[in-house]
């Protein structure tokens, strides 16, 4: 059987207990009770939170989970129940069929492995866990070409880019796209406020409300880094060809500026349930459950440049997409660690980016042929920043 025989989709939501994949059920849900899609989840994986993960397992009748703190295996009653820091790639190999949709919620690296085994089984991926790409673009989109599989991505600004490009006629007739960026909590303080910055500050996001890692990442606009070099993958542009602007309200999520001049943008209120949809209905335009914009309270637009004092992490997605190789899989395994440490209070909030930095310039960036040539960079990158952190704490 494959994943869309009688018009039923079966889905695998990787990262379900997490902001973006309770948002991927909520949609899913609706699709299915409204009747606009016959989505049959059938897989589930989680981190740690094994609670939840039962209680979903449970409420969607999925007879398959994964589990990556396998001291937590126990708490859930379900049949197959793969434990362990590789179960969500064990999940996928054991269930996924050719035609499945995989939603890849995972943070982090971690999410890796899983979603490659998702696409090397001829699954479509509505892709979330953006590290994925910045760490092995170079595997992932070859091999999606090769499978003949559809990376939808759910990145709010990547599916305004995905959706503006339907006007055009491919991506010669593009100029250039434009990211926005909310500016995070800190978008209004100076540097100097922003070197005092709590992980409580970091965490407190204006506009979206997400997962820890990813808000401390908007918070230094890494996000918008780990962004710009997503769509470098995804849309096959170069560093020139992605701007990023700084828009607080949330609501314009991307533009596309074509050769003749027009430019298109999209538009929504600050809700991940529209991208998510898109992603799961593959681009086709269902009802949806998400919130409206109502243009009777919209009474501004604003749009500002980036300010490098501030953010100073943006200036590293050109350097590695410029030279390739394993510097992505750097980048995104220092920055991971590093946020590690600020959130646990071992570093001050400006050492992320000085530590990302230091891991590019220091360390060898080799090219990517295989899957052990982006983990041995992400290992190599991860031991790097944990040696740096702990001599900071040392002599401090
Ligand atoms: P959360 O921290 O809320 O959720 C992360 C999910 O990943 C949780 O379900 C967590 O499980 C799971 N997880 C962590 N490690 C593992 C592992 N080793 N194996 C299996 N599952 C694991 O993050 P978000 O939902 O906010 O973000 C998820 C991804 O989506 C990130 O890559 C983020 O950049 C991206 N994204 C998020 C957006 C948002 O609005 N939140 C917007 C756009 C992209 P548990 O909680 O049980 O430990």
């Amino acid at each position: 059987m494959t994943g869309i025989a009688d018009g039923r989709r079966r889905v695998i939501v990787l990262g379900s207990t997490g902001s973006i994949g309770v948002s991927a059920l909520d949609v899913i849900a609706h699709l299915v009770d409204s009747g606009h899609a016959r989505l049959d989840v059938v897989g589930l994986a989680a981190g740690s939170r094994s609670g939840l993960l039962a209680e979903q397992a449970g409420r969607l009748g999925v007879a398959h989970v994964a589990i990556a703190d396998a001291s937590r295996a126990g708490d859930i009653a379900v049949e197959n129940v793969h434990a362990g820091p590789d179960a969500a790639r064990e999940l996928v190999e054991a269930v996924a069929e050719p035609g499945d949709l995989v939603v890849g919620a995972m943070v982090g690296a971690a999410g890796l492995p899983a979603t490659i085994a998702a696409i090397d089984r001829g699954c479509d991926v509505a892709l979330a866990n953006k590290e994925t790409l910045v760490a092995a673009g170079a595997l992932v989109m070859p091999l999606a070409r090769q499978r003949g599989v559809e990376l939808y991505p759910v990145d709010s600004e990547h599916s305004a880019i995905a959706q503006c490009l339907r006007s055009g006629r491919g991506i010669d007739a593009v100029r250039r796209i434009v990211l926005t960026a909310s500016g995070g909590p800190f978008r209004a303080w100076s540097p100097e406020r922003i070197a005092t910055a709590t992980p409580a500050d970091a965490l407190s996001h204006p506009t979206w409300e997400m997962g820890r890692k990813i808000s401390v990442d908007s918070a230094s606009m890494m996000n918008k880094t780990l962004e710009v070099i997503e769509a470098h993958w995804l849309f096959g542009l170069d560093a020139d060809g992605i701007e990023v602007v700084v828009h607080r309200q949330s609501i314009v999520h991307g533009f596309v500026e074509f050769v003749d001049g027009s430019v298109v943008a999209q538009l929504g209120p600050p809700d991940m349930r529209t991208p998510i949809q898109y992603a799961l209905t593959g681009g086709t335009r269902r009802p949806g459950n998400s919130k409206r914009l109502d243009w009777r309270t919209l009474s501004s637009l604003d749009f500002e440049p980036v300010d490098p004092a501030r953010f100073p992490a943006l200036g590293l997605a050109r350097s590695v997409i410029e030279q390739g190789g394993t510097s992505g899989a750097i980048l995104n395994a220092a920055n991971e660690i590093a946020v590690e440490a600020f959130l646990d209070e071992r570093i001050p909030f400006p050492r992320i980016h000085d530590l990302v930095r230091e891991a590019l310039e220091r360390l060898p960036v080799g090219p990517v042929e295989t899957l052990q040539d982006v983990l041995a960079a992400d290992a190599e990158a991860r031991a790097f920043v944990a040696k740096s952190c702990l001599t900071a704490q040392e002599s401090a």
